[in-house]
């Protein structure tokens, strides 16, 4: 089972801000803004790559659980950048479908995660 798939199911603990149904959005172990959130979804699916019809649902509750996120973490208004890292060249690490919520001061360097 992959790392994000024992996140989800709390088998590798993590710092959850907020869960539903098909969502886990927790906190990145190394933050590269103030604010860095992750998105994803409990079912395993590898990366955009892998997104199939079947998962319009899924895929659209990544972004509005984010937007969900940052309303109740206080930094919608602020604003905040959303990132999708596909494939080894996208710099995708975790082969788990992933949507970075990054907030808390716009620098640059948000671009490089
Ligand atoms: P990516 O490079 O897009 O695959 O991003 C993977 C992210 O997962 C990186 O920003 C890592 O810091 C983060 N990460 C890896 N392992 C954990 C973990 N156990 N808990 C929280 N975040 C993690
Ligand atoms: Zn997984």
């Amino acid at each position: 089972m992959c790392i994000f798939c024992k996140i989800a199911k709390k088998e590798l603990k993590s710092d959850i801000v907020y869960e539903d149904d098909l969502m886990v959005v927790f906190k990145d172990i190394n933050p590269r803004a103030p604010i860095h959130l992750l998105v994803i979804p409990k079912e395993h699916i590898g990366s955009v790559n892998d997104l199939e019809e079947k998962h319009q649902k899924i895929i659209s509750q990544m972004i509005l659980t984010a937007k969900k996120v940052a309303q109740q973490e206080g930094f919608i208004e602020k604003g905040y950048k959303l990132v999708f890292n596909v494939g080894r060249d996208g710099g995708q690490v975790v082969e788990h479908i992933h949507l970075h919520i990054l907030s808390g001061g716009y620098t640059r360097s948000l671009a490089e995660i």
